[in-house]
């Protein structure tokens, strides 16, 4: 294979269109609804509540405005206390913020790279203890009275669930509402139930790079019309049901655009093929490197389903002694080929490192050793064997 520099980028995860989009959108040009609002925006909701088996959907601007209105619509506020899993991309957490409520991080286990269960409950306790000064310098943890978390966010990370059927039993033990950042893993699921309908509350995001796209946007589904209802209201700056303008509560301009749905609608039409090809360049990447020594998949475990939003792996330290993860990706750049390390834990962040957090490193330890491999829908197996190709070669020279 000829592995000189190639003209055409591959990207790690590019936008994909199935054909229909501009139609949908051509349509809300028609109605002149270029408006938050819309027969796309209807349709585009009634897919998603289809798709996913739950009764309640609402788009949002973005997948971080559906996080957001969660955390509101669970009633977090000022010093409220939120269990957020640290290894994920920083819109998980900034909504913590948002609300002027405090964020405590939680590591990763080792089988779905996601929220740990026993380091969940072990925050919890620390929570109901009153110890979290333990855990972080900041004053504001100094003297706190035992306290209740107000919710828990786990998230579906690169696609893989997160150890629901745990998390769900720990939160239903303690009476903490489950808010789920499903951004990456639209049309993963466990057993049959798809990610983002486990919680009291799921987000999904059509960002650019998600594995559909709408350019940007998000969703917030619930089985508890209250909450769609609500979302809906504070989405539209809380306006009171008044013929004048009027506004007794705190609201945001978080809907979603009819135009932009329309390019969702279409994109719901391929979802499902778009999962098979993520699927089968993971299972190409995962065949074209076996045989080479200390390299792992995240693999599923029994009953779990991912969407491989992107493909990923992890190098042994030992195998790799001279290998560096930002080296690699230069390497690979240098081929025009964009990968990326995989997320920085929260944790670890300038902003949020103060704060508590519950782990034995397994977070910090996947950061310092693994790489999102390009993973689009759209990615030829010429790309992918390009990758596997330039991979074994770069390896080859960091053996120990
Ligand atoms: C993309 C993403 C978000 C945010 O979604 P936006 O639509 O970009 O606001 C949140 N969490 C995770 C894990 C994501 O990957």
């Amino acid at each position: 294979m000829n592995v000189s520099v190639k003209s055409k980028r591959i990207f790690l995860s590019s936008p994909h269109m199935g054909g229909t989009e501009m139609q949908h959108v051509q349509n809300a040009f028609s109605e002149n609804y270029i408006a938050p609002l819309g027969t796309n925006v209807d349709r585009f909701e009634g897919k998603l509540r289809d798709y996913l088996s739950v009764s309640g959907a609402l788009t949002t601007a973005s997948g971080t405005a559906g996080l957001h209105l969660g955390l509101r619509l669970l009633g977090v506020s000022s010093n409220d206390l939120v269990l957020c899993q640290s290894f994920t991309f920083v819109a998980t957490v900034n909504p913590i913020l948002y609300q002027w409520a405090h964020p405590v991080f939680i590591d990763s286990e080792s089988d779905t790279w996601n929220m740990d269960p026993d380091q969940l409950e072990r925050a919890i306790k620390a929570c109901l203890a009153g110890t979290l000064h333990e855990y972080s310098g900041l004053d504001f943890f100094k003297n706190r009275p035992p306290q209740l978390p107000k919710a828990i966010v786990p998230v579906h990370l690169y696609g893989m669930p997160a150890n629901m059927d745990r998390i769900l039993d720990i939160a239903d033990r303690y009476g903490i509402p489950v808010l789920e950042d499903a951004a990456e893993a639209l049309g993963s699921g466990i057993r049959g139930r798809m990610c983002g309908t486990f919680g009291e509350m799921g987000v999904f995001s059509f960002n650019g790079n998600k594995i559909i796209t709408t350019s940007a946007g998000g969703a917030l589904v619930s089985a508890d019309p209250s909450h769609i209802e609500n979302g809906l209201f504070l989405s539209s700056q809380a306006r009171d049901p008044e013929i004048h303008y009027q506004h007794s509560m705190l609201g945001y301009n978080y809907r979603f655009s009819n135009v932009l749905a329309g390019i969702g609608v279409g994109q719901m039409e391929v979802l499902d093929e778009f999962i098979e090809k993520r699927r089968q360049n993971f299972d190409r990447y995962r065949d074209g490197l076996e045989g080479l020594p200390g390299i792992r998949f995240p693999m599923e475990p029994e009953g779990f389903f991912s969407n491989r939003w992107l493909t990923t792996l992890t190098f042994n330290r030992e195998r790799y002694p001279t290998l560096r993860i930002p080296d690699l990706v230069a390497y690979f750049s240098e081929h025009n080929i964009e990968c990326r390390p995989l997320w920085k834990p929260i944790h670890m962040q300038p902003l949020y490192h103060q704060y508590p957090f519950f782990g034995d490193g397994f977070s910090e330890h996947l950061f310092d050793s693994g790489i999102c491999l390009p993973s689009g829908s759209n990615l030829s197996t010429d790309d992918v064997d390009l990758v596997i190709c330039l991979l074994r070669q770069y390896l080859s020279a960091c053996m120990g």
